[in-house]
């Protein structure tokens, strides 16, 4: 089964079938995560919709 390392705790998580861009939850800290490669199966925090989009402001 594949496996990867929760990015929060260091906690082992095996993933039955990964499908990239699942979220999946540690069953350690309980944090979620976002598969983002199955081969090799890594996982980084999902990104969240919580915050406006500051496209239009001028960072130059
Ligand atoms: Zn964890």
């Amino acid at each position: 089964m594949p496996k990867t390392t929760c990015i929060e705790c260091d906690a082992v998580i095996r993933v039955d079938d990964p499908v990239e861009g699942d979220i999946i939850v540690c069953p350690e800290c309980g944090v979620e995560l976002e598969i983002i490669d199955i081969d090799p199966l890594d996982v980084d925090y999902p990104l969240d919709d919580d915050w406006e989009e500051d496209d239009w402001e001028d960072e130059d």
